[in-house]
């Protein structure tokens, strides 16, 4: 089943269109993560798929609903986690959350929100002294609260250091091991590749690259890279490399083969080749393959 439909998605700030026909599909119970530098149109979508925005063009469909038009039924299947949340700076952790369980049906026990996010401890604190990251994790507990089916998370892990990062990675997991669909968007291309099914990314309000993450990335090229040795000039190594500061980096369909290659020449003549790394591709190698005014 489709939980969340985008179809060639329209969205105007006056004269200025900030999203361009964008298409995607996230069957249910998907991570699906949604890429871009800044600007590019994601939080946009989002608010759209949420019911805070009327597109202008185009359709989406959450849970078969239209976000707009049914809104009272998307609220209550959806949570959402957007960039800048408004609390009150003056109540407790534990009396926000109170305070949104009263607005929701069917809540989850306030325990059971905050330890999901990691946040049992700070249930005395007021909101205006918790960090930047544990606001994340607050904002976090209260998409959790009803339940959804749909979970929309807008850099979730914006400000987190990187245990409690991994920390929400779980939490957003088990979410979707239970059945939740999750729609994120980060600038975390590690959180993307790690925890998404599938992607798009999207550039000055368009998708320039799209698919299942396993095969976007088996797709891709791998790297070994390393320090040119003194005296060697890139035209003499066997294989194409191009520099990167003192790097010679190397870009291969099978990087383990193009590294044995590399060192065996090296070996040849009694050259080190320092700083040697070899990595399978990663959603970076995608990044930097895009064309430059998409990056
Ligand atoms: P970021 O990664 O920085 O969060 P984004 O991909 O989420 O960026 P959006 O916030 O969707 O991008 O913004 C897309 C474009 O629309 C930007 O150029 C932005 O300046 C513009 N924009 C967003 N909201 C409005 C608004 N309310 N009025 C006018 N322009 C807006």
């Amino acid at each position: 089943m489709t939980a969340i439909l985008v179809n060639e998605l329209v969205k105007r700030y006056g004269a200025f269109e900030a999203v361009k026909g964008v298409s995607f599909e996230v069957p249910a119970g998907q991570i699906f993560a949604l890429l871009g530098r800044n600007g590019a149109g994601k939080t946009t979508t989002v608010e759209v798929l949420a019911g805070f925005q009327r597109p202008d063009g185009g359709s989406v469909r959450v849970l078969g609903l239209d976000p707009v038009a049914d809104r009272a039924a998307v609220r209550q299947r959806t949570g959402v986690m957007l960039q800048e949340a408004g609390f009150f700076p003056d109540l407790t952790v534990a009396q926000t959350v109170d305070t949104w369980r009263d607005f929701t049906s069917a809540p989850r026990p306030r325990e059971e929100a905050l330890e999901l996010a990691g946040l049992k401890e700070k249930a005395a604190t007021r909101v205006r002294q918790l960090s930047g990251g544990e606001k994340r994790r607050l904002d976090l507990a209260l998409a959790l609260l009803g339940r959804p089916d749909v979970l929309f998370l807008d850099e979730p892990t914006a400000g987190m250091d990187p245990r409690a990062r991994v920390d929400t990675w779980e939490v957003v997991r088990e979410l979707a091991r239970q059945g939740t669909t999750v729609l994120l968007t980060t600038h975390y291309l590690e959180e993307a590749q790690r925890l998404a099914a599938a992607m798009a990314i999207m550039d000055e309000g368009a998708v320039v690259a799209a698919g299942g993450m396993a095969e976007t990335l088996a797709g891709l090229r791998g790297r070994v890279a390393f320090r040119l040795p003194a005296g060697v000039r890139p035209d003499d190594l066997p294989l194409p490399v191009s520099l990167d500061g003192e790097l010679a980096v190397c870009r291969a369909d099978d990087p383990d083969l193009a590294a044995q290659t590399l060192l065996t020449w090296a070996a040849g003549r009694g050259l080190r080749l320092a700083g040697l790394e070899v990595r399978t591709a990663t959603l970076e190698d995608l990044f930097l393959d895009l064309p430059r005014s998409a990056r």
